[in-house]
């Protein structure tokens, strides 16, 4: 069953999908979508459940968060095995950074519940106190994207749950197994039924269903920038409040002082983890020309070192892509860039031999693509890195914006003033220098331009959850009041 409605596992009564193992090809599970009225149940599910949920003291809420986070701790193994046989994934991933990164995430979440403050809005002389209330909004529909199933769908849920609200989650239909579990911790753990509800369906079903649902008060969304804008649109008749995390292309800028080694390894890590299937993966490198050659040599020399393997051999270093069909998107970025002129220097390529039933695809380095090449300038959401030489400073930062996207971007070099530099002038949500992927709990991530607006993760994301109410209390109203005085003479 594949539905999580009010506290328990349901059937949905949509069309039935199946998921394909992304590294055999074969069916793994039959799964039955949500229809209309499933998303209705959640939703109504969530509507109950509100009063009382939002009614608990933030130290009741937190109470229920942090049991919450054990149970997910007691089940990591479980959740560990089951993001990576969904996604395909190495277990190694799932294992230390997917499951911890939640069950942290969690924990973190459950404090923040008790930490959200309003800055006071002016006092009047005396005679009347301003306060800021921040309130929960109400139920939140949140549509979840397959490339990191389980914290995702955590930093969805959690600072949503923290302010008081609660939730009906899609996770993606190719993903939903980690978010359902999530869901049944929360039950196991004491949270209310109906406060936190996963279904499962198609984008265009359920998703939609969900958007212009007329009680749900607000549309948190993690995925393609093209659907973001029809979130967007689909949100405008309800008048509800969207929170877009959408896509990226993340500049990674190497000046000439920098220590090329560690952008090196920087470049490579920071493209192809998780597959390259990473919002703010490195994808476009831009090297200072003096160590472009150097730079390219050690990048392709460290993706070959890389293990393409099956995804829960502990050798395996990455895994597979998320299906066939995206493999196959992916390598069709490297072969049109390969026959427009560009020379692809490792890579580019599936594996042979036992992965050849799996959609794998090799850590890849192009070169000698143009600026304007959809390479360049589009998601490609594979492990591959586009190098790029340039000349002076100011190009770098132009080269570095010259895309519709700002999620995330990484400035490589020791030089104070250029770090200041492309911190400030590099249009994305986050800037990292002499890093790249880092983030941790306490960090906002969202994004500029086309990537979307709103932030997930830190204390930023739960004011997103919340509205804020201007109290005025006035000891003596009347005369003095600004009002008093034009009206009444
Ligand atoms: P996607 O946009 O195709 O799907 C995301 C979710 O939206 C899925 O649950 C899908 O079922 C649903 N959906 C699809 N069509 C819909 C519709 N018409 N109405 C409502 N819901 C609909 O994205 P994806 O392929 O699952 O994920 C990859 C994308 O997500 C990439 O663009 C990536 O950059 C982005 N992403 C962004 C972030 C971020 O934090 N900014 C994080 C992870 C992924």
């Amino acid at each position: 069953m594949h539905q999580y409605i009010d506290g328990e596992y349901r059937d949905g009564h949509g069309e039935t999908g199946r998921r394909i193992d992304p590294t055999t090809g074969e069916v793994a599970e039959t799964i039955r979508y949500a229809d209309p009225t499933d998303v209705d149940a959640a939703v109504a599910a969530a509507k109950r459940a509100f009063p009382a949920w939002s009614a608990l003291s933030p130290a009741e809420r937190a109470d229920a968060m942090l049991r919450l986070a054990t149970e997910l701790d007691r089940r990591s193994g479980e959740l560990a095995a089951l993001e990576t046989a969904q996604t395909g994934k190495s277990l190694r991933m799932s294992t230390e950074f997917d499951v911890p990164g939640t069950i942290d995430n969690t924990a973190f979440f459950a404090g923040a519940a008790r930490q959200l403050q309003g800055l006071a809005a002016g006092e009047y002389a005396g005679r009347a106190t301003s306060m800021i209330r921040r309130e929960p909004i109400g139920v939140v529909g949140s549509i979840s994207p397959w490339n990191y199933p389980l914290q995702m769908a955590g930093w969805k849920i959690l600072p949503a749950i923290a302010a008081g609200n609660t939730i009906v989650l899609k996770p993606s239909e190719l993903t939903p197994g980690t978010s359902l579990i999530f869901a049944e911790a929360a039950t196991a753990a004491g949270l209310p039924a109906g406060v936190v509800n996963i279904v499962t369906g198609t984008g265009q079903v359920a998703g939609e269903h969900l958007v212009r649902h007329p009680d749900v008060a607000m549309t948190s969304f993690t995925g393609s920038t093209a659907v973001g804008r029809r979130i967007m649109e689909m949100a405008s008749a309800t008048a509800k409040r969207v929170h877009l995390e959408l896509g990226g292309k993340a500049p990674f800028v190497v000046f000439d002082d920098a220590d090329l080694e560690a952008a090196a390894r920087g470049a490579v890590g920071g493209s192809i983890i998780n597959g390259g299937q990473d919002c703010t993966a490195a994808t476009r490198a831009y090297v200072h020309h003096s160590l472009f050659e150097a730079f390219t040599e050690r990048v392709a020399e460290l993706m070959e070192q890389v293990v393409v393997g099956t995804p829960t051999e502990e050798a395996t270093d990455l895994g597979s892509l998320i299906t066939h069909a995206h493999r196959d998107k992916v390598a069709g970025f490297v072969d049109r860039a390969r026959a427009a002129g560009a020379r692809v220097l490792t890579g580019g390529e599936a594996p042979n031999g036992t992965l050849a039933a799996g959609a794998f695809y090799r850590p890849t380095l192009v070169v000698d693509a143009a600026q304007d090449s959809e390479i360049v300038q589009q998601e490609v959401f594979g492990p591959v890195l586009v190098a790029l030489p340039f000349d002076t400073d100011d190009d770098a930062i132009a080269l570095a914006n010259d895309t519709p996207y700002g999620l995330a971007a990484s400035a490589w070099t020791n030089d104070l003033n250029r770090s200041l530099r492309a911190s400030e002038e590099i249009q994305a949500g986050c800037v990292w220098i002499n890093d790249h992927i880092t983030i941790t709990s306490e960090m906002p991530h969202g994004g500029y331009k086309a990537s979307g607006f709103g932030k997930d993760m830190s204390p930023y994301s739960l004011e997103e959850y919340t509205n804020v109410k201007h109290v005025l209390a006035s000891r003596e109203p009347g005369p003095g009041r600004p009002w008093h005085d034009t009206v009444f003479r």
